[in-house]
């Protein structure tokens, strides 16, 4: 079986660029949000993130202060598990979910997944323990199941250094052979991950807002930066995106507007 990243839309937002950088000439842009499959050579399958909830959010006024702060656009064919099913992709095949951090529109479609084994980090376990409004998480968004869903949850000890285009990376080999790698991306949330996939796509979900606003990182307007977790890490970890960005590591965020679907190859 080849190896494949198939890249799929789960609703979206719309910003004013020009709000959020300095520097930036004004316009509205929209920001999808994308989740990304990775089919391995041995049939199992990662997804990295779920996109947007359809339908009602029974967020209560946390969700509604979120979505008048960034309105989502979601229709019924934004949900990743109708997003799969029309590629051909039975939402029941896929083995492993990685969160890259608990945002709404990443974590929407976790409910579709009752039987993956989730990855995510300490840091993220520890937001969701004491959910607060500034960490953007509404929790729920997850199904009362995920508590005691199967977790891999990676903190310092499971992350071994890696090298790759002269940047060093913490890392967890995912599916031990060293094709999908779960990397730490601090900053944006608190434990925010990326995943280096056959060590050339980068997904870096969060991390930057977009893959060629990454040098626009360093001039976030002050309302943006106050909402990162660690704005000064988050800075650090777009400079690292550039680095393995000029490597030769194709860097995809996560709302990036991304053509073509399949990403590997
Ligand atoms: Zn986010």
């Amino acid at each position: 079986m080849t190896a494949r990243l198939r890249h799929y839309v789960c609703g979206s937002t719309a910003h004013d660029v020009g709000a959020m950088f300095r520097g930036a000439s004004r316009g509205v842009r929209e920001f999808p949000s994308g989740v990304f499959l990775y089919d391995a050579r041995d049939g199992r399958r990662v997804l990295f993130d779920t996109g947007y909830a359809t339908g009602i959010w029974n967020t209560g006024w946390r969700g509604a202060v979120y979505r008048r702060l960034l309105p989502p656009t979601v229709s019924d064919a934004d949900d990743v598990a109708v997003r799969l099913a029309s590629d051909g992709v039975d939402p029941a095949s896929v083995t492993h979910v990685v969160l890259s951090h608990l945002h709404p529109d990443h974590v929407g479609g976790v409910r579709r997944f009752p039987d993956a084994e989730f990855v995510l980090s300490a840091g993220q376990e520890r937001t969701l323990a004491a959910p607060r409004l500034r960490e953007g998480v509404l929790t729920g968004l997850l199904p009362e199941w995920f508590a005691t869903a199967e977790k891999t949850v990676l903190d310092d000890p499971q992350l071994r250094e890696v090298l790759v285009g002269g940047v060093t990376l913490h890392a967890h080999d995912l599916l031990g052979d060293g094709s999908y790698l779960v990397v730490d991306l601090p900053g944006h949330a608190d434990g925010h991950l990326g995943a280096l996939v056959e060590h050339s796509v980068l997904l870096a979900g969060d991390a930057a807002w977009g893959s060629d606003l990454i040098d626009a990182s360093s001039r976030l307007r002050a309302l943006p930066r106050a909402i990162q977790h660690d704005a000064d890490r988050y800075s650090a970890t777009a400079t690292m995106l550039g680095h393995l960005a000029a490597a030769g590591i194709r860097v995809v965020c996560s709302h990036d507007p991304l053509g073509g679907k399949d990403l590997l190859g």
